[in-house]
């Protein structure tokens, strides 16, 4: 026997989602953000289910699974290259490179490699102040890299910091910069595709539509916005991470359960112990009440989550026994309402998903 726990990946589910974003991407190129292991879900197994888009991720390291794995789609690398090795790897596997930084100009100036030439994607920096070059140098900066007989600007991008807001001054703002960067480059900027949405973007702001977006958490079911959820997007759950129950007891008034002892029943009460905790990437600041899926209903976390197990009241749901499948998140329970539950993002819980969790197909 082995130990229960499984993520199981609906890639027909995940298909529906690229094709629901592809349909608020409208006329825009539609690239798939599979950046992070495909967010917890596997990256050539999502890259697998899209044969035809053009894929994001974020390392040259990313884009080596893939073409290891034989998977030729346009991949944009979101970081760049790092080393002259990378800007080799990416001339021979047709990587489009961001470029945000002078150290990276310098690089691929250095670089020379038969009549090799990468496609990169120039970045701006329109006040996230991650990565970019500021919109008051763009036009040195285009004008830096089309001198370059290695390089070919295929592009323009930024990227917002808060889309997933209610009030989209800043992305307004952002937005504006952008474009007043882009008519600054005048005829140099002719035939460049301009890119700025993320999925929040991409549901919330049709002007950020641009030429391509860049959609990621919504491919995998998640709602990047509080006030609108996954379900009323008609997005659906790619990941189901599933357990079972390992063991039932009944406690008396007074007990407690778990680390700490943090949570006392008032009664008698039924406990069920699950195959999952932190170690599987469950998160430990889960509070009591998230809810856990088992049979036909929500029954509540309670107590601490310990690293490989964790605990729910079934004092309602007596016909349940031990070897019971439980759903953790998935079809049944939101994974964007445990991270709520949990003070943290579907990102974080997604990406978090740890390697001794076998990831099942469907
Ligand atoms: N574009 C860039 C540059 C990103 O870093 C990310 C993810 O963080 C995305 C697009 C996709 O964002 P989201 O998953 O919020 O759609």
């Amino acid at each position: 026997m082995t130990r229960p726990i499984v993520a199981t990946i609906d890639l027909q589910a995940f298909k529906a989602n690229y094709a629901l974003a592809k349909k608020f991407a409208g006329d825009a190129l539609c690239v798939a953000v599979i950046k992070a292991n495909g967010y917890g879900h596997g990256i050539c197994e999502v890259a697998k289910a899209l044969p035809d888009s053009t894929l994001a991720v974020a390392c040259v390291d990313e884009a080596m699974l893939l073409r290891n794995e034989g998977i030729d789609n346009p991949v944009v690398v979101l970081e760049g290259a790092f080393t002259g090795e990378e800007l080799a790897f990416a001339a021979a596997h047709k990587l489009q490179l961001i470029v945000h930084a002078d150290y990276q100009i310098e690089q691929l100036a250095q670089f020379q490699h038969k009549d090799a030439v990468i496609d990169v994607w120039l970045k701006l920096n329109t006040g996230m102040n991650r990565l970019g070059f500021s919109p008051a140098i763009s036009v040195d900066v285009l004008t830096k890299l089309k001198a370059l007989t290695s390089v070919h600007v295929v592009g323009v991008m930024t990227h917002f910091s808060s889309a997933d807001e209610i009030d989209k001054a800043v992305t307004e703002q952002q937005l504006a910069l952008f474009r007043s960067a882009v008519h600054e480059m005048g005829v140099a900027a002719d035939g460049l595709l301009l890119t700025a949405a993320n999925s929040a973007a991409l549901i919330e702001h049709k002007a950020t539509r641009l030429d391509c977006v860049r959609p990621g958490v919504m491919l995998y079911g998640s709602s990047p916005l509080d006030h609108l959820s996954s379900e009323a997007m008609g997005l659906k759950a790619v990941m189901s991470l599933q357990s079972r129950i390992m063991a039932i007891h009944e406690i008396e008034a007074g007990d407690c359960v778990g680390y700490a002892g943090t949570w006392r029943a008032s009664r008698t009460t039924k406990i069920g112990t699950i195959a999952a905790g932190y170690g599987d990437g469950y998160p430990r600041h889960a509070e009591t009440g998230t809810p856990v899926w088992i049979g036909d209903r929500v029954v509540p976390l309670i107590g601490r989550v310990s690293m490989d197990m964790l605990s729910v009241d079934l004092s309602y749901h007596p016909e349940v026994n031990v070897g019971d499948e439980v759903e953790l998140w998935g079809k049944n329970i939101s994974v964007d309402e445990v991270a709520k539950s949990a003070g943290t993002i579907s990102y974080e819980l997604l990406t978090g998903v740890t390697a001794r969790v076998p990831r099942r197909y469907v």
